[in-house]
C-alpha cells in the first residue's frame, strides 16, 4: 500500500468543478510534482491533503488511516507557500521553533531541533536574524526548516520557487531535493514551471482543468505525452501536418512529398509531433524522415542553434548543436533536416 493515497477526490466551490476525480498514490519518500497550468486545481489539491479545504467526495489516507475528517494540525503534514509566510517580528530561531512550541515541545528539545534544521539548510548562523535581514533565497530555507522542524510525514510545497529570482530559483531546486532525500520525507510539490517539475521530480502529475491528464516519470511525460496537453504543456512541440497513405507500413505525405515511417499509424489525417532536438541538420538516409525547407530564422545561444525552417507551411523549431566547423546556415537558405521515425510523437487523444 502506498504512503499516501488519494483517491476519486473532487472538489466543487459552488457549481465550479475545479478538482474531478483526482487519484494519486505516493510512496514513501517520493518526490511528486503537481504541475499544470494556472487555475487547474494544484493548490486545491494540495489544500485538501493539508486539511484547509475539505473534499466534496473522496477519501485521503496517509500512512492507512483516513485523514479527511482530521484538522489540518492533526495531520502530521508540513507546508511551505509562495509568499515567505515567516512571522516578520520572530528570530529565524523563534519562527523554526513556531511549531514545536505549539504542539508542547520542551525548551531543550526545541533548542536541539532548531540547531538541527539550520544546519540541514545551511544556515547554521542566522538563528538570531530576523527575516528581513535575509534574502528571499534563505527565507524560503527557514519557511522549509520551520515546516520539517515538527518532523512531518508529509511535506507539501505550493510553489515555493516562483517569488524568487531565476538564478536562485535554480539553485534552490537542487538544495530542496538534497534535504528532501536526506529526511526521505514524502513531499508533494506544486509548480507551474515544467522545467521545475522535470528537474526535481520522482514522478509528474499534470494536471490540466482539475484532472490529472498524466502521471508519469519526467522522462516518461516528456518522451510519451499522453495526451495532445501533455505534449504541449511540456517541453516545446513541433506539429506537422501529414496525410497518412499506408497505415501498416507507415507511409505518409507531407506536402506532396512521401516519406516511409515503417511504423504503424491510425488513418486519415494525423498531427505528427516533434521535439526540437529531435531534428538533425542534413540529410540522413539513416533516418526515416528527411524534410527540406526554407530557414526562416536563425538563433545563435552559443551551445545551441535554435533554427525555424519552414516545411511544407509547417514552421519547425529544430535546435542543432554548436560545432566550431559548421556555421549556422544563412537567412532564406534550404536546408534539410532528419529525425527518426521513433522520436515521432503521434498525437491523437
Ligand atoms: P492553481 O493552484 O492550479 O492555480 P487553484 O487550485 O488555486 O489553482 O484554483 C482552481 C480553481 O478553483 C480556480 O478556478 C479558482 O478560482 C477556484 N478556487 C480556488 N479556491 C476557491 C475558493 N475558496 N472559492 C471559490 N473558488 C476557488
Ligand atoms: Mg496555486
Amino acid at each position: 500500500m502506498a504512503f499516501l493515497e488519494i483517491e476519486h477526490l473532487e472538489k466543487s466551490f459552488g457549481t465550479n468543478r475545479v478538482v474531478k476525480d483526482f487519484n494519486l498514490s505516493v510512496a514513501k519518500g517520493e518526490f511528486i510534482s503537481l504541475l499544470g497550468p494556472s487555475g487547474c486545481g494544484k493548490t486545491t489539491v494540495l489544500r485538501m491533503v493539508a486539511g484547509f479545504e475539505s473534499p466534496s467526495t473522496g477519501a485521503i489516507r496517509i500512512d492507512g488511516k483516513d485523514v479527511v475528517k482530521l484538522r489540518p494540525n492533526q495531520r502530521n503534514i508540513g507546508m511551505v507557500f509562495q509568499a515567505y509566510a515567516l512571522f516578520p517580528n520572530l528570530t529565524v530561531a523563534q519562527n523554526v521553533a513556531f511549531g514545536l512550541k505549539v504542539a508542547g515541545v520542551g525548551r531543550a528539545e526545541r533548542e536541539a531541533r532548531v540547531v538541527e534544521m539550520l544546519r540541514l539548510i545551511g544556515l547554521p548562523d542566522k538563528g538570531p536574524s530576523y527575516p528581513f535581514q535575509l534574502s528571499g533565497g534563505q527565507q524560503q530555507r527557514v519557511a522549509l526548516a520551520r515546516a520539517l522542524a515538527v518532523r512531518p510525514q508529509v511535506l507539501l510545497l505550493d510553489e515555493p520557487l516562483s517569488a524568487l529570482d531565476a538564478k536562485i530559483r535554480v539553485s534552490l531546486r537542487a538544495e530542496i531535493r538534497q534535504i528532501q532525500r536526506e529526511l526521505g520525507i514524502t513531499t508533494i510539490f506544486v509548480t507551474h514551471d515544467q522545467e521545475e517539475a522535470l528537474s526535481m521530480s520522482d514522478r509528474v502529475v499534470v494536471m490540466n482543468g482539475g484532472v490529472a491528464e498524466q502521471v508519469a516519470e519526467p522522462f516518461e511525460i516528456y518522451n510519451r505525452p499522453a495526451t495532445r496537453f501533455v505534449a504541449n504543456f511540456v517541453g516545446q512541440l513541433n506539429r506537422i501536418e501529414a496525410r497518412v497513405i499506408a497505415p501498416t507500413t507507415g507511409e505518409i505525405e507531407i506536402g506532396g512529398t512521401r516519406h516511409m515511417l515503417g511504423r504503424s499509424l491510425p488513418s486519415g489525417d494525423v498531427a505528427l509531433a516533434l521535439r526540437p532536438e529531435a531534428l538533425h541538420m542534413g540529410a540522413d538516409p539513416a533516418r526515416e524522415l528527411n524534410l527540406t525547407g526554407q530557414v526562416t530564422e536563425v538563433d545563435f545561444l552559443g551551445s545551441v542553434i535554435r533554427l525555424r525552417v519552414d516545411v511544407a507551411g509547417n514552421r519547425l523549431s529544430a535546435d542543432v548543436f554548436n560545432r566550431p566547423d559548421a556555421p549556422p546556415p544563412a537567412l532564406n537558405s534550404t536546408v534539410t533536416l532528419s529525425a527518426s521515425a521513433s522520436d515521432l510523437i503521434i498525437l491523437t487523444a
